[in-house]
């Protein structure tokens, strides 16, 4: 079922100035509950924008965003800043937004702003901290700014976390990270998808992250909304992503390579299992 819905969405910036810039054009897009949508496309496409969509940071010059049926030009401040808390964006570099004096009082800004009882905002802190992979105590009372760049970003998405969205948005949660940052923030994503059965949204130039976790992917370019479809059949494209100056996972790379070469391998394949399957299958022992 459509939790977040656009319709023939249009954005500018900065419209009637000489440096108006369209920035969405055109953008039919659902979102169901439950669901792990994987957002591409090279830098300046609209990636950011579309996101800050979904929950009413910015609106629409054309067209309608329409959360849970509510069409979100119609909401007063209050309605929205609700509409923020179901749907939770984490923006780039989050860390740069960390300001408690504690792990834990950071975390609990937005429960305590939302008026949950101080024992609802404690036990929300506690949960989210698990959930991103800190340890309750032993990083409860630490300042912020004493913690690893990863351990910054996980205390920035539980923050968002412990107001209990219902959609998870992260624009580019790995980026400027180490290969062991990266995994770790992607597996605890990944285990926020699955055990507490939120939507997630994930921006990211990591194609291998796309391939692993996303359902669904859409591609963009140039404000519009271009591919639509699983990470298999986005991928096995090959040249036509990389058209659009985006990668594609190696393993995929790999065996549209080895097709290429007259292989009879499956190139909708965009991980290292999928592979190796095949691969087994194509030994004969499968
Ligand atoms: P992406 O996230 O894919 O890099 P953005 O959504 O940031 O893309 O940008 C889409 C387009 O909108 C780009 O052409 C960008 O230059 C323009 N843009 C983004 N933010 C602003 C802004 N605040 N003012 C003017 N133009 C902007």
């Amino acid at each position: 079922m459509a939790f977040i819905e656009l319709k023939d969405v249009m954005v500018i910036y900065k419209p009637g100035t000489p440096y108006e810039a369209v920035a969405l054009e055109n953008i039919n897009l659902s979102i169901n509950k439950g669901e792990f949508l994987g957002i591409i496309g090279p830098t300046g496409s609209g990636k950011s924008t579309l996101v800050q969509l979904f929950n009413g940071l910015i609106m629409p010059h054309r067209g309608k965003v329409l959360v849970d049926g509510i069409d979100l030009s119609d909401l007063k401040g209050y309605q929205l800043r609700e509409i923020r808390r179901r749907i939770g964006l984490v923006f780039q570099y989050p860390e740069n937004q960390l300001f408690g004096e504690t792990v834990a009082e950071d975390i609990a800004f937005g429960p305590r702003n939302l008026g949950f009882k101080e024992e609802d905002v404690h036990r929300r802190v506690k949960e989210a901290m698990e959930f991103v992979g800190l340890d309750y105590e032993s990083f409860k009372d630490r300042s912020p700014f004493t913690l690893s760049g990863g351990e910054m970003r996980r205390t920035a998405i539980a923050g968002i976390l412990a107001m209990g969205p219902e959609v998870l948005v992260l624009d580019e949660p790995s980026a400027g990270m180490d290969p062991r940052g990266r995994r770790e923030i992607l597996s605890r994503i990944a285990g926020i998808h699955k055990e507490l059965k939120i939507a997630v949204v994930l921006v990211s130039h990591n194609m291998d992250d796309i391939a692993r976790f996303a359902q669904r992917v859409i591609v963009l370019n140039e404000g519009k909304i271009v591919l639509e479809g699983t990470p298999q059949e986005i991928f096995s494209l090959g040249e036509k992503i990389r058209d659009l100056g985006l990668d594609v996972p190696p393993i995929t790379e790999l065996v549209l390579r080895l097709k290429k070469r007259g292989i009879n391998i499956r190139s909708d394949i965009c991980t290292v299992e999928e592979a190796r399957e095949e691969i087994l299958r194509l030994l004969g022992r499968r």
